[in-house]
This record gives C-alpha cells, sequence and structure tokens, in this order.
C-alpha cells in the first residue's frame, strides 16, 4: 500500500458514499439529527481536494494527514471518531516501509481500538463499531493465516453486512439515539452503514 494506493481507494469511498446518500440521510434521519450523509460527504470531498498533496507522502504520513483533514472538516461524533481512526492508523504504520496486509490488518485493528477510546463505546452499542470490530477481528485473523488479498476483502464483505444488520436490533447506548430508547429498534444505525459502504467499496477495489 502507498499513497496512490490510498487516494484510489479514497476516491472509490466517495463514489460508494455519494452513491448511497439516500440510505445514509434517511437512517441518521430516523434515529438521529439527519446530518451523517453531509458529515460523509463533506469528509470524502476534503480527502479528495488534497489527493495531489498526499501522491508524494509514504502510506503513514498520508493516513495521518487524512486523520487531520477530517478532524478540521467533519463535525458531529463522526469526524473526530473517523479521524481518530486514521491518525492511529498512520502511526502504527510508521515504520513499516511497504506495508503488506498484515501489517494494514494491525493498522486497522489499531484505529478501531482508538475509535473506541475516543468514542467510550463497544461492541453492542448501535455504532459504527458494529462493523468495524468485527472487520478488525476477521481481517487480522486472515492476514496472519497468509491469505491473499482477495481472499480478505470476499470474507470481509459479509462481515461488515451482517454487522450492520446486527444494528438492527439493538438498543442505542451512544451518539444521539441513545436518548431513544425502545424506539431505535428495527432501524439501523447511520454510521455503521457509511462503514459497511465503505468496507464494501475498497474490498471491491481489491476483487
Ligand atoms: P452526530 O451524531 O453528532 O450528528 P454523525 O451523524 O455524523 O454525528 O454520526 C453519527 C454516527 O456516529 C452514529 O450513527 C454512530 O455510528 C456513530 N457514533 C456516535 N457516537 C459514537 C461513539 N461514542 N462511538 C462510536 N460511534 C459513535
Ligand atoms: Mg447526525
Ligand atoms: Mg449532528
Amino acid at each position: 500500500m502507498n499513497s496512490d494506493t490510498i487516494n484510489h481507494m479514497a476516491a472509490a469511498i466517495r463514489a460508494a458514499i455519494l452513491a448511497h446518500e439516500a440510505d445514509i440521510e434517511s437512517l441518521d434521519r430516523e434515529i438521529g439529527d439527519g446530518d451523517h450523509y453531509i458529515n460523509m460527504k463533506r469528509g470524502c470531498e476534503a480527502i479528495s481536494n488534497i489527493a495531489a498533496e498526499l501522491t508524494p507522502l509514504p502510506a503513514a504520513d498520508a493516513l495521518n494527514k487524512i486523520g487531520m483533514k477530517l478532524l478540521s472538516t467533519i463535525g458531529g461524533a463522526s469526524g473526530p471518531l473517523f479521524a481518530s481512526f486514521f491518525i492511529s492508523m498512520g502511526k502504527t504504520l510508521q515504520t513499516v516501509a511497504t506495508p503488506a496486509s498484515n501489517d494494514i490488518a494491525l493498522a486497522f485493528a489499531a484505529g478501531v481500538e482508538a475509535i473506541m477510546q475516543r468514542g467510550k463505546a463497544q461492541a453492542g452499542e448501535k455504532t459504527m463499531l458494529d462493523v468495524l470490530i468485527p472487520v478488525a477481528h476477521t481481517f487480522k485473523q486472515l492476514a496472519e493465516q497468509g491469505q491473499t488479498a482477495a481472499q480478505i476483502a470476499t470474507a470481509l464483505k459479509p462481515v461488515a453486512s451482517d454487522g450492520l444488520e446486527s444494528t438492527r436490533n439493538l438498543l442505542a447506548t451512544k451518539g444521539r439515539a441513545a436518548g431513544l430508547g425502545e424506539r431505535a429498534i428495527g432501524h439501523l444505525d447511520a454510521g455503521a452503514k457509511s462503514c459497511q459502504v465503505m468496507i464494501h467499496a475498497v474490498c471491491d477495489q481489491v476483487l
């Protein structure tokens, strides 16, 4: 993975988020404040605007720069959480010259850990973590087993979708939906949806 790969993945993520506007927007309207799609779009545009600045950087520095950019562009709960993810990923890869699957899996897991710390949340609280935690776990396992990037990408897509679906019948204990109690049951979490969309977009680039 280098900065060209990162720019390529960021472009795929942006296209996928834009293509899922209706879903993402309506989920946050149902059990949030309706701005999650706008926040995601703003973040994607900001990364697209700095693509040329990312190109000459080592992967670790590009990821750190993406995190800093997200911190200053996306508002809401999700901005600082996604920022922590990329900054932590960059930190983990700082000493790795050419990151391979195993390194990326460890960095992804560190990024998810950073989200958990920043948001003081765990699995089962009806957030993006219900997608990210199982994906990080499976990614690490498969990379350790020496599976190819295509095998890993194929396996991670259903894990992300199952994680998203798992949010449907959960009570929310973090974020805006936490005040809704039983009313949140039956609705998917918006942040989990955008994470599922982003993970599918990245996996599809590998396949
Ligand atoms: P806001 O809720 O401030 O309007 P967004 O709408 O952009 O921000 O993001 C909402 C999403 O952020 C939720 O759907 C949920 O997935 C995620 N989220 C909120 N709080 C937390 C938290 N403490 N830990 C992990 N994810 C969270
Ligand atoms: Mg919102
Ligand atoms: Mg908001």
